[in-house]
């Protein structure tokens, strides 16, 4: 028989730890700690699929499937030795949502199901505890209320703050069983107000409901987003537990509790979390009380401590990973609620994987599959600089839950989060989180919260995300209605108004007013290092270079780990004030020697950058690009010119003088300011292009103007030659940007050829070796790349400009309907940040095949920005390219994406050339 519900506690489980799929995390590792024969209260498990059923069938489930539950409920009564609904000793419990991924607070739990007026009575009579029984229905009550009948919690809230008010309380626990029976009765009248219909006595119906409800809670609207946030697929669904209830609210021997086997923030092995005597479920998260450190729960309970640091390594040992643990203590007896491996910031994600490789829980190729390629960010993220921290006035120092700095404007919602983002960095400051925040969160460069430790729901959520986080810092006074929050700073009181300025550290807990300026992070941090030596060791001869345009890039890139430059744009080389003036002398220039007088002054210029680059690269192979204008961004504008022109007769001295001085540089001994500028209209209107994107561009330029490509080729080889007279080796690739025809190429690469034979000769150096190969960024080149092979030594495919020539897509605007297209799911993801794999990927792949079956040792590589992405490095790695070049600071991310894209198996090495 098919089986839709599985039955767990007391040493045995239908289900195990494997079966995620259709019992969920939480179903499995109930499952699995049953079975290991920890202290799990029982219960059984409706798995996904109901979850599916039900939603397919209308939001019902079939009859078969309520047999097979009822008939699970029998079991679960009989171990429990008490009935569902019994007045005089009645069995609770809890329903608890649970989906094969873990998705923190995103979906619903309702606990104390089964309590009714007749039930509570029995329960206060049994237990002798009349709070207790109270306690527990008032919270049931408005659970149930919110999960199941959709009312809004406010309202429950508003009458249990009105109570306490009233019965001077401090802390809920000061409340007495009168005042809850008091709460109770206004709570049950908020229910027949808000349904028309009295709270549900029937605790057979509370349960259907409790688990349909449940169900539902798939789609809330937070559930969606961080579903598709984390990339969850929709159709997974999620199980429903219902377990035994056990009480952490029974008085103060009772108690509730969450922690974590090594610190999530940092790595480090220490025991981690906290707990809150004489409390139920999720209150130490919630803040309702300041939860204490786990490491006094010795001090309370020494027997219950050390059974639960021997049940939580055990965990630890069993799943190997750092494990996330829920548990309940009822009077002085431990019961494990939930165990599942915990969710970690970057740094803690390096350590964990290290120091467990290091106690040989796991092993290199487990370790390195650890870290998500995308958290490694985190480590290579800016801090602040000291210096200017000294500037800024510091308001506080809170709890820090999330480590790295970030700045930016204050939002005090997650809605004004959300909009401010579109403009400026925002950091959301906020009284405390909730699930209902995810999205502002999301938009956020980080996060304040007033409340809350380190497990509070901002804290793990921004660990989540690797969003830099501070929690619990008190100081902060906030008004989220009116926007403004108050700190008093050394006996003044300052005020903080939304999109004011402010810098937060999450890894020291420090918040400070102002914009802090940042510090690049150290790349050699010793366990960072050893974490991605190991990685290094799977990946082979497959090579990650870095795309650099100036000597600096080039040693950061070094410093983090880049085998090479895979592109230097030459003509960023040209935007610095020393060098605009003759690069615009050199597009202005109407004749070939006007053009060659200005070229001369530059070649100094390059021939200094390239010798810099080599240097920095140490011997590894520098691929450079001849000139890829746009033109006109080194021009003025056009509709500046017309105006400056119009004005000019009218123009005051002062008028004249700055307009002399705008244009200085275009000056000519004996030419009126009006005759510079007319010139320069007419130049400009000349090369004015009507779609520049697919005009003058790339090698178009270079044969035009052949001496362009001429004196880079010489830079490019004196550069080299002088690099290499100190004896360091030096291998330059000269590439031709954007070529569509094999012709192109063939024109510039006879042009480079020329000039790099002539300066070697000179030098009388004719060993140096250098290549000559193009960029792949039409997809004209693509489709002809057997012919292209035949004089191309390698090809480096441009993935920027090929995905906008092959999709026809400017990447400038479609950020204008980025949103649009990607929410009707027309691109499933950005394709300018996640490489198509079938339209752009396939031109890749046939490109590859034809460049190496005409010429094998053609060597092949990636240097869109693409290169630094994981999941495109992994493409890139099974297509047999021989590295990725990305920006410096992506270098360790596509390091650690080609290891395991080797770990994961089809290594391609076969095709590989280097
Ligand atoms: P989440 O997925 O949001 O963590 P859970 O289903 O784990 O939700 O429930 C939240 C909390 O409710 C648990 O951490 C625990 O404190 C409490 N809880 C759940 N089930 C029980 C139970 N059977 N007995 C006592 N407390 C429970
Ligand atoms: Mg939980
Ligand atoms: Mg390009």
């Amino acid at each position: 028989m098919h089986r839709y519900v599985y039955a767990f506690g007391n040493g045995t489980a239908d289900g195990d730890g494997t079966m995620k799929d259709a019992l969920g995390g939480k179903g499995a590792g109930l499952a699995e700690m049953s079975r290991a024969g920890m202290p799990v209260p029982p219960g059984f498990t409706v798995s996904t699929e109901v979850c599916n059923i039900f939603f397919e069938a209308n939001r019902t489930v079939p009859d078969e499937i309520e047999r097979e539950a009822a008939e699970a409920l029998a079991v679960l009564e009989k171990r429990i030795g008490k009935k569902l609904g019994d007045a005089a000793d009645p069995l609770l419990l809890s329903v608890r949502s649970g989906a094969k991924f873990s998705m923190p607070g995103m979906m619903n739990t309702i606990l104390n199901l089964g309590l009714n007026d007749a039930t509570t009575q029995g329960l206060a009579a049994k237990t002798g505890n009349e709070r207790f029984a109270y306690d527990c229905y008032r919270r049931f009550i408005q659970m149930f209320g919110e999960v199941a009948l959709e009312i809004d919690m406010s309202k429950f809230d508003e009458v249990f703050d009105a109570r306490k008010h009233k019965a001077k309380a401090k802390l809920d626990t000061d409340l007495t069983a009168q005042d809850l029976e008091a709460v109770i009765a206004e709570y049950k009248k908020i229910v027949k107000k808000e349904t028309k219909k009295d709270f549900p006595q029937n605790a057979r119906e509370q349960l259907k409901l409790a688990r349909n409800a449940v169900f539902n809670s798939w789609w809330n609207p937070k559930a969606g987003y961080y579903r598709k946030m984390e990339r969850i697929p929709d159709n997974l669904g999620t199980a429903a537990n219902v377990q035994a209830m056990v009480f952490g609210n029974m008085g103060d021997t009772s108690c509730t509790g969450v922690g974590f086997t090594r610190d999530p923030g940092s790595g480090e092995k220490v025991f981690y979390g906290e707990f809150l005597v004489n409390a139920q479920g999720e209150d130490v998260v919630a803040g309702i009380r300041t939860p204490q450190p786990i490491s006094e729960l010795t001090a309370w309970n020494e027997g219950v401590y050390s059974q639960l640091v021997e049940i939580t390594t055990r965990l630890e040992k069993h799943y190997k990973d750092m494990q996330d643990f829920e548990f309940t203590v009822q009077e002085g007896k431990l019961y494990m609620l939930q165990t599942r491996n915990g969710k970690r910031t970057g740094p803690a994600a390096v350590r964990v994987a290290v120091e467990m490789q290091e106690e040989g829980l796991i092993d290199e190729r487990t370790a390195v599959l650890r870290v998500a390629p995308s958290q490694l960010d985190q480590l290579l993220h800016p801090v602040f600089s000291q210096a200017s921290l000294g500037k800024l006035t510091k308001l506080t120092r809170g709890t820090d839950a999330s480590p790295g700095a970030a700045v930016g404007r204050v939002a005090f919602s997650a809605d004004d989060a959300v909009e401010m983002s579109e403009k400026a960095p925002v950091i959301l400051l906020r009284k405390e989180t909730t699930p209902d925040d995810i999205h502002g969160m999301d938009a956020a460069k980080g996060i304040v919260t007033a409340i809350g430790g380190k497990s509070s729901h901002a804290a793990v959520v921004a660990r989540g995300m690797g969003r830099p986080c501070v929690v619990g810092a008190g100081a902060i006074e906030i008004s989220e209605r009116a926007k403004t929050a108050t700190v008093a700073v050394s006996g003044k009181t300052l005020t903080v108004k939304e999109g004011d300025w402010i810098s937060m550290d999450g890894t020291t807990g420090d918040v400070y007013l102002g914009q802090a300026e940042t510090q690049d992070p150290d790349p050699h941090s010793p366990l960072f290092a050893k974490f991605m030596s190991m990685a290094d060791r799977f990946r082979g001869g497959f090579g990650v270079r870095a795309n650099a345009d100036i000597p600096r890039d080039a040693e950061v890139a070094r410093k983090f780990g880049a085998e090479g430059i895979g592109l230097c744009r030459t003509e960023h080389m040209f935007f610095a004030e020393d060098r605009i003036a003759h690069m615009q002398a050199m597009i202005l220039a109407r004749d070939e020697k006007t053009r060659r007088k200005a070229l001369a002054k530059l070649l100094p210029m390059q021939r200094r950058d390239f010798a810099g680059l080599f240097e920095a690269m140490e011997g590894f192979p520098v691929v450079i690009r001849t000139l890829d204008p746009p033109l006109h961004e080194f021009l003025p504008k056009r509709e500046e010119l017309m105006v400056d022109l119009a004005v000019l007769p009218a123009a005051d001295a002062k008028k004249k003088k700055e307009l002399g001085a705008k244009y200085k540089r275009f000056s000519a001994a004996g030419k009126t300011l009006k005759a510079v500028l007319q010139g320069l209209l007419s130049r400009v209107e000349e090369l004015h292009e009507f779609n520049p994107m697919l005009g003058l561009r790339g090698c178009r330029l270079g044969i035009l103007y052949p001496e362009i490509t001429e004196m880079q080729a010489r830079a490019i080889l004196e550069a080299a030659l002088q690099v290499s007279k100190k004896g360091k080796k030096v291998i330059p690739e000269i590439m031709i940007p954007l070529i569509g025809d094999v012709k192109e190429l063939e024109n510039q690469k006879k042009i480079v050829v020329q000039a790099a034979e002539e300066a070697l000769r000179k030098a009388g150096r004719t060993d140096l070796k250098y290549l000559v190969g193009t960029m792949i960024e039409i997809p004209r080149a693509a489709l002809t790349a057997a012919s292209v092979a035949r004089e191309a030594e390698f090809f480096s495919f441009g993935t920027n400009d090929l995905t906008q020539t092959t999709m026809g897509l400017s990447r400038d605007d479609y950020t204008k309907f980025q949103k649009d297209y990607e929410e009707r799911k027309i691109f499933a993801q950005d394709p300018f940040g996640v490489l198509d794999r079938e339209g752009v990927g396939k031109l890749i792949q046939m490109a590859v095949k034809a460049g190496r079956e005409a010429r094998p040792a053609l060597e092949v590589g990636i240097c869109g920005e693409h290169g630094g992405e994981p999941s495109s490095v992994e493409f890139c790695y099974r297509t047999g390219m021989d590295y990725v070049s990305c920006s410096p600071y992506r270098v360790p991310i596509a390091r650690l994406a080609a290891a395991q894209a080797a770990i994961e198996g089809d290594r391609s090495e076969a095709t590989r050339t280097a």
